[in-house]
Formats: C-alpha cells, sequence, structure tokens
C-alpha cells in the first residue's frame, strides 16, 4: 500500500509534508521519511516507525528548504528492513534525486534483471529503486526527459513523486489504479498526496484527483505544468473503497464513508439473515455495518470494543502473532450480545482469521445465532498492483467454497457481497480494478509473481 505526498513551493514544506504523512498513517506504518530540496542540496531523514517517531521538531528542522517529498511504508511480510524505507535518494550524472513510491511494478523482476545483467548494483529490496537506476541510465539530457524514457520501461501501478534539487514531477500510471490528489495550499504552493484526508489537516483546498496517465511538472514561481504521457485507462482499485483509505477521503469524487454504507445496504440486499442486532468489526467493518443495518432495518451496535493501542493485525510478521494480536485488539460487551441472533459485518475476509477470532468471541459471550457478512467479494487471487495480499495459497476463498469458509470460521451462516453488488455499490461511471476478486490482471503480472514490492 503505502501513502506518499508531495509539498512544493512553501518555505515550511517538511513541516506540511510530516502532517500530511500523519494523516495518512493508516496507509503504511512500518517506516516513514522525507527528503526535502534546497534548490542546492536534498536532504533526507527515513526511519521504521511510525510518523511521530521518528519525526520530531529538531529533525524536521534539518529538512530545509521549499520543496519536500514524503512516503510511509507498509509492511511487507518478513521484508520490514529500514533500507526498504522510502522516499529513495540517489547521485546521479544531473545530480541529486529523490523518488517516493506507491504502487507495485508488475515487470520488476524483468526490469531488475536486465540492470544487473548490465553491471547495476541495488542496495534495497525495492522496485522503486529500479526507477531511480533507469532515470540514471537514460540517454536523454534532461531530467523530465529520462522521466519520460524511464516511464516506457515499467508497467504495473505507480503514484510517483520526484524531487530534484529545484523541481518536483508527479506521474500517475495510466490505470490510475492508486490514488492521487492535487490540492493548493493556503499561502502559496501546492500538495499532492495519495488521499484527501492530507489536505484537510494541513488546510489545503482540493483542487483534482491527479489524472491516470498524467505528468505534473512543478517549477518555481510558475503553475504547475500538465502533460498527458499516457492515453487514460481509468481502472482505480475498488480495495480503496472496501478497505483501505480513511473514510473521511474523496478518492474519484466519490467519499469512501458513503461507498462503505452503499456496499452495506446492498449486502442487506443479497444476503440478509434473522437477527436481532448488526455489529461491525471495528473499525475498518463500521461503515458496511451501518449500511447492512439500516438495510436490514435492524438495531446497529458498537458490540465489539477495540483496543486502540494495538497496531492493525495484518502488520504482523507471522501467523502466530497476528492470532494474538487479534484477541488483544477485539473484546465484546457481553450482556449485549448474551442470548441474541447477530449479524457481524467486516470489509473483507483474507485469511479468514478475524473472522474466526470473531465469531469464537460472540459465542463465548453467548450469542445464540452468529450471522458474518462481509462487505466485498471473495477475495481468491492475489493484488498485484499495489495491496500486499500475500501469496494464493493464504487466501482462504481462493480454495474453499462459502460453506468451506463458513464451517471454518464457526459462523451459523456467511454472506459475501457479489462482485456486481459491489459495482453496482461504487457506481457504474468507472471501470474498478477488482483484480483481487476476478484474476483480471490487466495491469500486467499474474497471480504467480510475488505480490509486495520488494524482493526476497
Ligand atoms: P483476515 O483476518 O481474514 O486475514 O483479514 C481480514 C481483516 O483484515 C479485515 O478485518 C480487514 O479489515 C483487514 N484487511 C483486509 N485487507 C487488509 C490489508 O491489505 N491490510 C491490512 N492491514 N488489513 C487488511
Ligand atoms: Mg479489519
Amino acid at each position: 500500500m503505502c501513502a506518499v505526498v508531495g509539498v512544493f513551493g512553501v518555505e515550511n514544506a517538511s513541516q506540511l509534508a510530516y502532517y500530511a504523512l500523519f494523516a495518512m498513517q493508516h496507509r503504511g506504518q512500518e517506516s516513514t521519511g522525507i527528503s526535502s530540496a534546497d534548490g542546492e542540496r536534498i536532504h533526507l531523514i527515513k526511519k521504521r516507525g511510525l510518523v511521530t517517531e521518528v519525526f520530531h521538531k529538531g529533525r524536521l528542522e534539518l529538512l530545509e528548504g521549499s520543496c519536500a517529498i514524503g512516503h510511509n511504508r507498509y509492511s511487507t511480510a518478513g521484508k520490514d528492513s529500514v533500507l526498504d524505507a522510502q522516499p529513495v535518494f540517489a547521485k546521479y550524472k544531473l545530480g541529486e534525486i529523490s523518488v517516493a513510491h506507491n504502487g507495485n511494478l508488475s515487470n520488476k523482476f524483468e526490469v531488475r534483471d536486465r540492470l544487473i545483467e548490465k553491471g547495476a548494483i541495488f542496495q534495497t529490496g525495492m522496485d522503486t529503486e529500479n526507477i531511480v537506476h533507469l532515470i540514471a541510465k537514460s540517454s536523454q539530457e534532461k531530467l523530465k526527459d529520462r522521466i519520460k524514457d524511464m516511464l516506457t520501461k515499467i508497467e504495473g501501478a505507480y503514484c510517483l513523486i520526484i524531487q530534484s534539487r529545484s523541481k518536483m514531477f508527479v506521474v500517475r500510471d495510466r490505470f490510475g489504479i492508486r490514488p492521487l490528489s492535487l490540492g493548493k495550499l493556503k499561502n502559496g504552493g501546492y500538495i499532492v498526496a495519495s488521499e484527501t484526508c492530507a489536505f484537510d489537516l494541513v488546510g489545503a483546498e482540493f483542487v483534482r484527483d491527479v489524472k491516470p496517465g498524467e505528468m505534473l511538472t512543478f517549477h518555481k514561481n510558475k503553475e504547475p505544468k500538465s502533460e498527458m504521457i499516457f492515453e487514460s485507462d481509468p481502472h482505480p482499485c475498488a480495495f480503496e473503497y472496501i478497505y483501505f483509505a480513511r473514510p473521511d477521503s474523496i478518492i474519484g469524487g466519490k467519499t469512501v464513508y458513503n461507498m462503505r454504507l452503499e456496499m452495506g445496504k446492498q449486502l442487506a440486499k443479497e444476503t440478509p439473515a434473522k437477527i436481532d442486532l448488526v455489529l461491525p468489526v471495528p473499525d475498518s467493518g463500521v461503515a458496511a455495518a451501518k449500511g447492512y443495518a439500516d438495510g436490514m432495518g435492524v438495531p446497529f451496535e458498537m458490540g465489539i470494543v477495540r483496543n486502540h493501542y494495538v497496531g492493525r493485525t495484518f502488520i504482523e510478521p507471522t501467523q502466530e502473532i497476528r492470532d494474538l494480536k487479534v484477541k488483544l485488539k477485539l473484546s465484546p460487551i457481553k450482556d449485549m450480545i448474551k442470548g441474541k441472533s447477530v449479524a457481524i459485518v467486516d470489509d473483507s475476509l483474507v485469511r479468514g482469521t478475524t473472522s474466526l477470532q470473531i465469531v469464537r468471541m460472540l459465542k463465548e459471550a453467548g450469542a445464540s445465532e452468529v450471522h458474518m457478512r462481509i462487505a466485498s467479494p471473495e477475495i481468491k487471487f492475489p493484488c498485484r498492483y499495489g495491496i500486499d495480499t500475500a501469496s494464493k495459497d493464504e487466501l482462504i476463498s481462493a480454495y474453499k467454497s462459502v460453506e468451506e469458509v463458513c464451517e471454518y470460521i464457526g459462523a451459523d451462516s456467511l454472506g459475501f457481497l457479489s462482485i456486481d453488488g459491489l459495482k453496482a455499490s461504487l457506481g457504474d461511471d468507472t471501470n474498478y480494478s477488482l483484480v483481487s476478486f476476478d484474476g483480471n490482471y490487466f495491469a500486467g503480472g499474474n497471480e504467480e509473481t510475488a505480490g509486495c514490492s520488494s524482493y526476497a
């Protein structure tokens, strides 16, 4: 997953990048980094940890200059080295460059092998380093042309923010798989960020989404220049709406919370249940559960309490810790649940770990029946475009039918949103990327290639 931000044309650029990264902490908790450019030099600080752990006032003051780019990295199982923190910085023929990337390049192995064959050396396991190499090796004169040259050699999902000592370049792949928006800062200057929730925090005005296939160039004292590098073929990621993005963010003109409500309502139409109460799996299932309750005309209650001091379960590298963490994180309100038939709604089911634990938890709390409802379709294929859904054999719905998964998690019934129902909820004005559900790898890659953006 990951978050990227670029701030251009303001004195306190690194501070604004810091706030933006803080607002987008949900997109990656493994490591964070900011690089700034002061016209002569690029300064960089990146480390493992949360935004508030890595940056403090003294550190931000070192990041001088009126352009800052930043990144929050999402953990990809077991490969959480500090070397894999971003932005990626390099010195090359034209001087200094720094790159932040959200996405996953589907031809990263071929590109890297070709570069290594020609003698390139790599310091990190990230596909982002391919981008830096391709820019450095390009025979074009100007950085902008080198970037364009590089773009002809990469495939897959990317939102790129590239910084030189005096300019900033922003590119979104032609499918627009990962979100990226442009905002205007109050006292001049611009901000580009993965999610609009970053604009709300720094008081920036939303201008528009960066277009799929578009490149924006930011120069000093000029308006940003827009060019279409590729013909756009929009396929925004449905999973941003289902799970990943913050509910207050607006992607493709749609508020994420409202989309989740719609998915819940649609789910109620498709898989109703005889229930007294609807409970969400907090926090990710809250909006969909509210929609399901509204659709069913049944009370919605926050019957499971979440301990907010434990990180997201998915982040942990090993299965044992993940199981433990679900129990540490969630706890039922017993006298609300005792003797009741309940529907419990989550946004998605990946390995089935969360559902299994929660059904058990609700049964132990005395629920007479537990009906699990998932506000997205069965995940049968690994995403290759920036969501770390690991390998296919970890996806329970890839191998088990709905009935078998229901039996595994121990629920009285299990219902998923259909693919058509998902499309109907999101609106039929757009072709969404539904690769996890339908296995259509339209931007390259396949179910066999590695899912995360790192190499072993
Ligand atoms: P499971 O427990 O079935 O493996 O995963 C389902 C849970 O993980 C759901 O509660 C969902 O909110 C969450 N989830 C789904 N996809 C992702 C992801 O890409 N990253 C993280 N951290 N959590 C996810
Ligand atoms: Mg969840």
